[in-house]
């Protein structure tokens, strides 16, 4: 029997999409190519024209206006990302989370050793 699953709400996939973020953040290497920096912008571009929630997508295009991604680095992406999702939590009412925990929550990620992100050419 295939297993439909539930219906999407908006919360699962804020918090679906939010690990993805943290994730791809946490494994973003430490001196990142330009190629990886710019797909790095590219991608938080696309999500704020793509979202499929329009209030959310709107909302995070202002944020990206005010508050542009910092690609130089895996730390500055991960700093950054989460300084974006507390703008999200506040808006929201949520309780702002500790930014220098975020390697703590986010930085262990079990892929069978295979985990980074592989080198561009
Ligand atoms: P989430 O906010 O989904 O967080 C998941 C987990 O991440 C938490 O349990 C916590 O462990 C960790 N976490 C929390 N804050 C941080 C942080 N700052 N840094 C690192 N880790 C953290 N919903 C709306 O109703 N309106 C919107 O406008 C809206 N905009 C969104 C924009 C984007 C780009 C995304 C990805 C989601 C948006 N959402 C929006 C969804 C919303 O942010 C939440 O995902 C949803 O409400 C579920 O919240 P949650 O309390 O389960 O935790």
């Amino acid at each position: 029997k295939v297993d439909l699953g539930e219906t999407v709400t908006k919360e699962e996939l804020g918090r679906s999409t939010w690990t993805f973020l943290h994730t791809l953040s946490a494994q973003f290497p430490k001196k990142p190519t330009k190629q990886q920096q710019r797909d790095a912008k590219e991608l938080m571009a696309i999500i704020s024209r793509l979202y499929p929630c329009q209030t959310c997508a709107e909302h995070f295009k202002e944020v990206l206006k005010t508050h542009p991604p910092k690609t130089g680095s895996g730390y500055e992406l991960a700093e950054w990302m989460c300084q974006v999702h507390n703008i999200v939590n506040k808006s929201l009412g949520k309780p702002e989370f500790p930014c220098d925990q975020v390697d703590l929550r986010w930085g262990a990620f079990d892929c069978d050793g295979a985990c980074s992100i592989h080198p561009q050419k």
